[in-house]
C-alpha cells in the first residue's frame, strides 16, 4: 500500500466538522476526501459519488461480508456508514493524503488502525444548546433524527480525550486557522 497519511475529523452532527474539512481542502495540503458510503437516502443536492457512495441496504451488507470496508458502522438505527478500502486506497495511489469526516467511533477505529500515520482531531461544539440551534437551523431533519444526534452527541463528547486534538469551534475562522496549522505540522507543510 502507498504511503499516504490519514486526517480524520470526528464530531457529534452540527459541530461545523464539515465546513471546516471543506475549509482545508483548499489550502494545497494534498488531501482529497474520502467519499464514504451510505446506507441512508440523498438529501436534496447531494450528488452520489461526490457526497456518498449511496448504497441500498442490501448492497451495503454485501460488501460489509466481502470485507469492502475499513470501517464501518450502524451510525443511526437502520443507517449504515462506512469507509470504502478501495476508496482510500484510490487516493494513495494518486500521491494524496486522505481527510475523514465521520462519526467518533468511526474515527478512533481508524486511528486504532493506523496509529502513528493518522492525526485523529475532535471537533468540539460550543456547547449541546448551539448544536442544537445548529441542528435546527439546517432545517433538513425531522424532530426525531435531531434528538436522535443530540442523544448520540451527549456520549461522543465524553470521547473526546481519545483523540490527538479537541478542537474548539466557537467561532468558525479561528477553528479553521488551528485546523490548517495542526494539519500542516504534522504533514511537515
Ligand atoms: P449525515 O447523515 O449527517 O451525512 O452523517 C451522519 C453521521 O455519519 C455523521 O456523524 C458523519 O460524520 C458520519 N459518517 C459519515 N461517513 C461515515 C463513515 O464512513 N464512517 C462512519 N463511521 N461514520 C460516518
Amino acid at each position: 500500500m502507498p504511503e499516504g497519511k490519514l486526517i480524520i475529523f470526528s464530531a457529534p452532527s452540527g459541530s461545523g466538522k464539515t465546513t471546516l474539512v471543506k475549509h482545508l481542502l483548499h489550502q494545497n495540503l494534498g488531501l482529497q476526501f474520502s467519499i464514504s458510503a451510505t446506507s441512508r437516502a440523498p438529501r436534496s443536492g447531494e450528488v452520489n459519488g461526490r457526497d456518498y457512495y449511496f448504497l441500498p441496504e442490501k448492497d451495503f451488507k454485501e460488501r460489509i461480508q466481502k470485507g469492502d470496508f475499513l470501517e464501518w458502522e450502524e451510525v443511526y438505527r437502520g443507517t449504515y456508514y462506512g469507509t470504502l478500502r478501495s476508496e482510500v486506497e484510490r487516493i494513495w495511489q494518486n500521491g494524496h493524503h486522505v481527510i475523514f469526516d465521520m462519526d467518533v467511533v468511526g474515527g478512533l477505529n481508524l486511528k486504532k488502525q493506523f496509529g502513528d500515520r493518522a492525526l485523529a482531531i475532535f471537533v468540539k461544539p460550543p456547547s449541546l444548546q448551539e448544536l442544537e440551534k445548529r441542528l435546527r437551523s439546517r432545517d433538513t431533519e425531522t424532530e426525531e433524527k435531531i434528538s436522535e444526534r443530540l442523544n448520540k452527541a451527549g456520549s461522543e463528547i465524553n470521547r473526546a480525550v481519545e483523540f490527538d486534538h479537541i478542537l474548539l469551534n466557537n467561532e468558525l475562522s479561528t477553528a479553521a486557522k488551528e485546523a490548517e496549522s495542526l494539519v500542516r505540522l504534522f504533514l511537515g507543510k
